[in-house]
This record gives C-alpha cells, structure tokens and sequence, in this order.
C-alpha cells in the first residue's frame, strides 16, 4: 500500500509530497528527509495508519496532489525502509507524472526468484534479531569476564535455533574451552543467517582448514606462544564484539543494501534510501575502522607463517618486524594499506573494507554532504580527484564490514582454540574420539539449511 502526503517545511515554506510504502517487514519506521528548498533536516515516523513528524515541518493534508495546479514546481519523494527508492527531485507537473512503486520497481529488476530470496532473508534474520537481547548479554558477559553464566543463555539461544541437537559436548560444564566454542556459534550462526552465501560460507570453510595448517607448524606455535603472552586476542574480541553490537543497531536502517548484489545496474543517481543517515553510517564506519586496524594486526602475523614461515618477519616494505609494528601506537592505519596489497594470502579478508582516504575525510571532517543527491565528495590525495559516493555505496560498504568482523572472528576463534586445547588434554581425546564421525560444525551447519530447504520444497 503507498500513500501520499503533503508537507511544509516550517523553514522555509517549501512544499514537499512525499510517497511512502508501507514495509513487509516492520510496522513502524523512521524516514529521514531534507527540505529540497532549504536542506533542513525532516524527521518522519511512518506507521501503517498515520504520520507523524519528528522535526521540522508542518504536515499539510489540506492540499492533495490533485488541488495543486499544473504549474506548481514541488518537491516530490518516496519512502520505503526495505526497497530503494526515488530521490526528491523537482517536478513542474506532478499532477501528471506517474512513479512506479519502489516493490514493482524492484521486482521488475531483480526477478521474483531474487525477490523471494531477499524478502527470506531479510524476514528470517528479524526472527533471529528479536534474540538479540539475549546475545548482547553474552557479548557482554564476555567481556566482562563473568564466564559462569554464558553457557545456560547459549545453550537457550542454540536450542532454540535448533542447533543445540548437534553440538557435541567436548569439555566438562564451564571450562572454558567450551564457553568460547558456545559464545562462538551463537556469533556465526546469528550473523550468518543474514551474511550467508557461498562464497561466505568458501570463505569460512577456507579458514578452518588454513588456520589448522598453518598454527600446526613450527612458526605456527610460536606464534600461538606470542598471542598467549599477551592479552591481545581477548583485545580483539571485545572490538569485534563492538562492531557486532553497533552493527545491530543499524541494521534494520540499511536493509535495502541486502538486496543489491541481486541488481543488475541499479542507477544510483535516481535511487536512494531514506530510512538512513550519512552520519549514522559515518560513525559506524569510523569506529569499526578503528577496531579493524588493530585486529587485523593477526592476518599480518598469518601472512608471514604462510609466506615467510616466521610470524615476526613482515613483507619487505618496511624493516621493522611484526613484534615491534604491532607494538606502534599511532600510524597504523596509515601504513597499514602497505601490509596488505592483495597479493598474499590473508589479504583478500580485509582489502575490501579499507579505504584509508575515505577513513581520514571521515576523521577530518573532510568531505561535502549533498542532502538531496544523497551523496559525499572528498578529495582523494591518491587520484588527485574529487570522488563521490552515495549513500547506497557506504551502506553497503558498513555491510561489508560485517563480512571482515565475522572472518575475523572465526580466525581469532581458530587460533584461539588451539592455544586453549594445550592446557585441556581431556577435550582433545574427545575430538580425537569424534573425528571419526567427520563432518565439523559448519557443515553440519550447512547441511541442516540444505534439508530444511529440501522439506520446504516437498511441501510446494
Ligand atoms: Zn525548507
């Protein structure tokens, strides 16, 4: 259902038609537009029956669309919070300018088929978030050491999920090798279902096999040795954890940015989202930039067993080793584009997610805002250019932050698993006993989706 509505900004008096379609998937949400006369920020709550403005404007039902005369220049927009949809732009003659709906424009694109994959997607995460509460406190606990109390929530979580069935119990209640492994796949399992794809899931099988490879060999351990010395991956854990928490905030303002690996050119000059704002994303993206700096410092340490056999030599663009780099307080981020250049293995986890000229416009404050094109410009150094991005490209770059912080995770957690299995014998007799059972948790994890969608289409 779409209805429209006429507003005025209380600024400037501009008047603003606005068209909102009511979502599949929440019953309320927040738009948020901008005076096309005056740029003032408006905010709008959209339910199923009413509108309600937050900020700014006055809300002018007297005047439809239809009463306006054919000469009257006015600003029109669409909202929606699950599909993308037409910018506000200037029409002369709106009266008889006719707009698809942002569900018809986006299923003549991407196709049912892709369509229904979308909307499953989207509505099974929901499901899986209305947990979230639950998660958090695990998180939480987590990081406050409080480990006696993870694994009845986890094993709640896990269960509901159905998941519980096939974890098979490998430590004694409250050790702590088996804490981390729950607290772990209440994580993937959660993020997973809304990151989930195959190349996901290669990429994740990819880690669990390499990482073993790797940590097992001569450098591997005393790398293992290094990481036990300090508190560096708890450090990193808590920072993942961070993004993970920030991530579920926003996560439900950028939800058409799932749909757009499905478009096939989705012209980003006339299509937008209005359930966002530029800062939101911008601060997400920041402070996950922050933390990704420092976590990544372990795919460097990954880079050098795998290419140099010694964790502490790093590639030859510097000559300071891994030990005194990691060390560094500041200039990390800089520099740190240097160590990965995509050329060696681990590379490909983080690459996509820094932009180190994007970051710094960011920080500096270094960037022009266009409100109603829905874009940012900032001066590249690199290119010597103005480049702009849309909206749409940072929301989808904060979706692809949440691919690296799971990578990231699974790694910490792979290497973390060894360093906890040296100090319990007891668990590594019982994963001896139960590899001859094969499949490991993943997919045992995959294979249960697999079934699940072959029940689904017996029933049709
Ligand atoms: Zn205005």
């Amino acid at each position: 259902m779409n209805t429209r509505y006429n507003l005025k900004c209380s600024v400037c008096n501009q008047l603003i038609s606005i068209r909102s379609q009511v979502s599949t998937f929440v019953d309320s949400y927040i738009a948020i537009i901008y005076c096309g006369n005056c740029k003032t920020e408006i905010k709008i709550k959209i339910t199923d029956v009413e509108v309600e403005l937050l900020s700014n404007s006055i809300y002018s039902p007297v005047k439809s669309l239809d009463d306006s005369s054919d000469d009257e220049e006015l600003f029109f927009i669409e909202l929606a919070p699950d599909f993308f949809t037409t910018k506000m732009k200037k029409y002369s003659n709106i009266k008889n300018t006719t707009f698809e709906t942002p569900f018809l424009n986006t299923i003549s694109d991407i196709k049912h088929k892709n369509y229904d994959e979308y909307m499953k997607k989207i509505m099974l995460f929901l499901v899986y978030q209305l947990d979230w509460p639950k998660i958090k406190t695990i998180n939480d606990l987590w990081v406050n050491k409080q480990y006696e109390y993870i694994q009845k929530y986890a094993e709640e979580i896990l269960d509901k999920w159905g998941f519980l069935k096939e974890m098979i119990k490998l430590g004694n209640e409250n050790e702590i090798f088996e804490i981390h492994r729950y607290l772990h796949y209440v994580q993937f399992y959660y993020f997973a279902k809304i990151l989930g794809n195959k190349m996901f899931y290669k990429n994740i099988e990819y880690i669990q096999e390499n990482i073993k490879k790797l940590i097992t060999t001569e450098s591997g351990i005393i790398f293992l040795d290094f990481f036990s010395s300090s508190n560096l991956l708890d450090n990193y854990e808590n920072k993942l954890i961070d993004i993970m928490n920030d991530f579920n905030a926003i996560f439900i303002k950028i939800i058409p940015v799932f749909s757009l690996d499905y478009f096939k050119d989705l012209n980003l000059e006339n299509y937008g989202m209005t359930s966002v704002s530029f800062y939101e994303l911008i601060s997400f993206y920041e402070k996950a930039y922050e933390n990704l700096i420092e976590v990544s410092m372990i795919l460097i340490g990954l880079n050098n067993i795998r290419h140099r056999n010694n964790y502490d030599e790093l590639r030859d663009t510097t000559k300071e080793t891994f030990t005194e780099f990691i060390e560094k307080d500041k200039g990390k981020g800089a520099i740190l584009k240097e160590k990965f250049l995509g050329d060696e293995e681990f590379d490909k986890f983080i690459i996509e997610t820094f932009d180190s000229e994007l970051r710094n416009a960011f920080a500096h404050r270094d960037y022009h805002i266009d409100w109603i094109e829905q874009s940012l410009t900032y001066y590249s150094k690199k290119s010597k250019t103005n480049i702009r991005i849309f909206l749409v490209d940072l929301a989808y770059m904060c979706m692809k932050i949440m691919y690296t912080v799971v990578y990231l995770n699974e790694i910490i957690y792979q290497v973390k698993r060894f360093w906890l299995l040296k100090s319990s014998p007891n668990i590594v007799k019982n994963i001896m006993n139960h590899k001859s059972k094969g499949l490991n948790d993943i997919q045992k994890f995959k294979n249960k989706q697999n079934i699940k969608n072959r029940k689904k289409k017996k029933r049709k």
